[in-house]
This record gives structure tokens, C-alpha cells and sequence, in this order.
């Protein structure tokens, strides 16, 4: 029998789940609610849009709206805010500029994603402090970048946006400041990956401005004014890196239960505590299988996975999501920084870690153009089991997380580790990969 399925949110999560439902069930009817004028955009894409290095931004369109409704068959209403779940009635209410309308369902995925989060000021009213997080946010700073011709600007928050934002400012020649409220930049990161990034910015020429406790932001015409327990700082431009919450508002007023930092709290099939009502990406926690709880972290793959399953479930096929290791990387200029499972503090909860810290060769030492990775690993003194695992150096070297995110998954020891059977050239990596050397040190530290 036909099954109505009606998708809140056109971005990773929503549309893998309608794709996939299309796929699976092509006599359904399958509808996309999207608030924007875009759909299946890449947000990661826009620092580099940003930069130059992608010239133009409907680049980072993957599917077209003409594609998803010709190609893959979904119903695609852009422009379309839905302001309400009614889940006992299986409706939702949706607005447009043809007014407000009601909706039935048979099945409701809801894939709204996240908000940036942004020290609680409104910033339509300002036209010189931003966030990034939409092809709109980024076509409106690039305009502005032109417009207003700024000298000297400054990026609040040390996680990886923040990074993106300080990198790609640098590189369009500005004054760039960096201001964080600690010493330490992102929680996320250990310290001595942490002390090596702070090194990077200095030496790209980025001003540090740690322990700086902001007290106000005001704009005036020319310049925004920040003041901080330090003074008063001022700049043309401001960018806030300070990561973002769960688009959770239309789920709270629903009445579905909501978990870590209030993201939606959704079981491993993606089903909410509403029969047929699922969720994914940015706006759901996810399970940690290293800490074994529950834990918010927004990232594309687990957007992207979750919609891919959640439209399996719909559609009939059961099968779970297993959780996530919190793997995620970013690149810093010439550098990459990379991190995958718990940190030493994180770890503290259930188990008895330890941290080891070793800089090795990406390639033998005759090879040319051979330079250092840094790695910071976290293993269990108890068992020997790997917890965690950071890595900074060159681009070519830092994609070696995934061997580590691949051991969490499975549970493996840092014995286990030394076993693995990994490749070996000169052009790529010393006969003992960096991998297999930190494995090697921890076999000694249990
Ligand atoms: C600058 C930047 C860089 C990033 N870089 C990386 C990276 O390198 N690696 C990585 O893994 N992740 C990265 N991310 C995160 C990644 O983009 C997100 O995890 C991913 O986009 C989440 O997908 P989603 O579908 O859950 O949510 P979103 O992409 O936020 O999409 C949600 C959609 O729902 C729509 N919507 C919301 N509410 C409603 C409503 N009521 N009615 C109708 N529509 C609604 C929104 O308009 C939006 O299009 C980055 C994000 C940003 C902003």
C-alpha cells in the first residue's frame, strides 16, 4: 500500500532519507519541505568559496532542485517553513507564500539540523559580525568582504569552523585576530595538538588574543567594538566560529523527547518516541561506541549515514544505526589536524587511560619532501584497548585517523594495532608507518 512520506529540512540528512525512500519504495509519495531556496549544498565547501579556491558557489550544490524532482522523483516544496508537528494527528503545518497549510503523514523524517550558535545577538541587525553555516551566510560575507574593503578582522571560538574562518581570512590578506575566551582552543582537543595549533597561527602571522572574556559586541557604522575584561577591541569585520546547537524548536514543541544538549533523542533505528515520526544529522545526539553514552556532534557523515538509514527503516528495511567514534578533520593551511574516539580527560569517566605522544616521518628520512606528523594516543591501561587518537601534520599523512576510527569500531588494542598489515613504499610511508610506531611505543606502556 502507498505510504505518504513528508521530509522537514532539504540538506544531508533529509534528502539521503528521501532518496533513499524513492529508491526503495518508488510508488510513495515523497515530499521535502525545504525553508531555503537550496537543497543537497555542502556548508563544508564555503571557506573555501570563501578563499577563492572554489570559484564558484553553486559548486557546492550536489543535486539540483530540477534533479531531485526529475531524476530522483521527489516532491520539492523550497521556501516552505513547517512551524508545526501535531504528532498525535500525524500533520504538520507548513507555511509558505501562499499561506499556512496542513499536511498528513504517514511517515515524518525530521532533518531541521543546526543553528550557530551566536552569543545571543541578533545578527540581522548587524551588518559586520557573521556566522557561517548556509550558501546564503557564505555569499553574503563574500559580498561584504568586497563591499566594506575590511583591514583588520577577528574570529571568536577555537573549534574547526573557527579554524576555517582564521585560515581563510589570513589567506585573503587581512590583519587577522584570533580571540578565545581560554588558553586551551576546542575541549575536543588535546593539549599538545592544541599548543601546535596555537604555534601554526603565529607563525601564519594570526594575533592570539587567549583569555579574553568577551563582555559586549556593538557595531557602529565603520566598525565593530568588542569589549572584553582586557578592553576594548575593534575591528571591520567579526566572525563567530562558536559551533552550534541542534535545530531542535518545532521537536520541543511537539512534545518528542530531546537528550543531549537537546538534540533530538532518537533510538539506533532513528525512530523518535513517536510511532513513524524518525530524525537524523544535526539535529539528533548520536552513540558514542568508545564512551558508551550519548553525546552531540554535528558532522556531515553522520548526517548523511543517518538519512541513508532512516529511509531504510521507512521503507521497511530494519537495520540500525551503530553509532559513532567522533571522528572529524580539518586543514590549516599547510597543515592537517585530525582526531578520532576519546580525549585523555574524556576517557577519565570509564576507564583508567593513559597518553603517549610521539612526532614521527611521514616518509623515510632519504625520501624527498619526508616531514613530521604529530600523534597524541589515549589507550586503557587496564586492557590495552586504543580510546582515542590525534593527529597533526602535512594533508598527505593526517587522513591515517581512519585506521585508528577503523580500531575504536572494532575495539582494538594497541596490540592489535602492531599486527595490522599496512602498506608500505617510500613515496608514502617509512617501512614502520607512523600508525605502526605509535603501536609499537604503546605495547610498552601496558
Ligand atoms: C562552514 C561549515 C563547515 C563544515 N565543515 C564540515 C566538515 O569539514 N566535515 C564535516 O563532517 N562536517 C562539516 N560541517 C557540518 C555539516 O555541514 C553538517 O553536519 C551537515 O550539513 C548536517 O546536515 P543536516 O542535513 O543534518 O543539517 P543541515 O545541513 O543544517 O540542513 C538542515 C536543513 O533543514 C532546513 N530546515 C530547518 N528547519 C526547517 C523547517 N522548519 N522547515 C523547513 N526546512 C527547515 C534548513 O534550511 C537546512 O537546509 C560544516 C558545517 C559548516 C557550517
Amino acid at each position: 500500500m502507498s505510504k505518504r512520506l513528508l521530509v522537514i529540512g532539504g540538506n544531508a540528512a533529509g534528502l539521503s532519507t528521501a532518496s533513499q525512500v524513492k529508491r526503495l519504495q518508488p510508488s510513495w509519495e515523497v515530499i521535502v519541505f525545504e525553508k531555503g531556496a537550496n537543497i543537497s549544498y555542502a556548508p563544508s565547501g564555503v571557506p573555501y568559496f570563501l578563499s577563492g579556491r572554489v570559484a564558484d558557489i553553486d559548486d557546492l550544490i550536489e543535486l539540483t532542485p530540477n534533479d531531485a524532482v526529475n531524476k530522483r522523483n521527489i516532491d520539492l516544496r523550497l521556501q516552505h517553513e513547517v512551524i508545526a508537528i501535531h504528532p498525535h494527528r500525524k500533520r504538520i503545518l507548513v507555511h509558505s507564500s501562499l499561506g499556512e497549510r496542513e499536511e498528513a503523514f504517514d511517515f515524518l523524517m525530521i532533518a531541521t539540523g543546526s543553528i550557530p550558535l551566536s552569543m545571543g545577538l541578533d545578527l540581522r541587525s548587524h551588518k559586520r559580525v557573521f556566522t557561517l553555516k548556509t550558501l546564503d551566510d557564505g555569499k553574503r560575507i563574500k559580498k561584504s568582504l568586497k563591499d566594506l574593503q575590511p583591514k583588520k578582522v577577528a574570529v571568536i571560538g577555537g573549534g574547526y569552523i573557527g579554524l576555517e574562518l582564521l585560515e581563510t581570512m589570513k589567506l585573503l590578506g587581512l590583519e587577522t585576530h584570533f580571540i578565545h575566551r581560554r588558553d586551551h582552543l576546542a575541549r575536543v582537543f588535546e593539549k599538545e595538538v592544541s599548543d601546535k595549533l596555537k604555534e601554526k597561527m603565529v607563525a601564519e602571522g594570526i594575533l592570539l588574543k587567549l583569555h579574553t572574556q568577551i563582555h559586549d559586541i556593538k557595531e557602529s557604522l565603520d566598525r565593530v567594538i568588542i569589549e572584553t575584561q582586557n578592553g576594548r577591541l575593534e575591528y571591520d569585520m567579526v566572525f563567530l566560529g562558536l559551533g552550534v546547537s541542534p535545530a531542535n524548536q518545532l521537536a520541543k514543541d511537539a512534545g518528542i523527547t530531546l537528550g543531549v544538549k537537546e538534540a533530538i533523542k532518537v533510538n539506533s533505528y532513528l525512530e523518535t518516541n513517536w510511532e513513524g515520526i524518525y530524525a537524523g544529522g544535526d539535529c539528533t545526539e548520536a552513540y558514542h561506541l568508545v564512551g558508551e553514552k550519548y553525546v552531540y556532534t554535528p558532522l556531515a557523515p553522520k548526517a548523511n549515514k543517518e538519512g541513508f538509514i532512516a529511509g531504510l527503516n521507512i521503507s521497511g528495511q530494519r537495520t540500525p544505526f551503530q553509532g559513532i567514534v567522533g571522528t572529524s578533520i580539518v586543514q590549516f593551511f599547510d597543515i592537517g589536524v585530525a582526531r578520532t574516539g576519546l580525549t585523555h580527560e574524556e576517557a577519565k569517566e570509564n576507564f583508567h587511560p593513559i597518553k603517549y605522544h610521539l612526532t614521527s616521518l611521514t616518509k623515510p628520512s632519504y625520501y624527498p619532501n619526508t616531514e613530521r606528523i604529530h600523534s597524541t594516543i589515549v589507550i586503557d591501561k587496564d586492557s590495552g584497548r586504543l580510546l582515542g587518537a590525534q593527529l597533526i601534520g602535512p594533508h598527505d599523512a593526517i587522513k591515517r585517523i581512519d585506521v585508528y576510527a577503523t580500531a575504536l569500531y572494532n575495539r582494538m588494542t594497541i596490540g592489535d594495532i602492531f599486527h595490522l598489515d599496512l602498506a608500505y613504499a617510500p613515496p608514502f610511508s617509512p617501512v614502520y608507518d607512523p600508525v605502526l610506531l605509535a603501536a609499537r611505543i604503546g605495547r610498552k606502556k601496558i
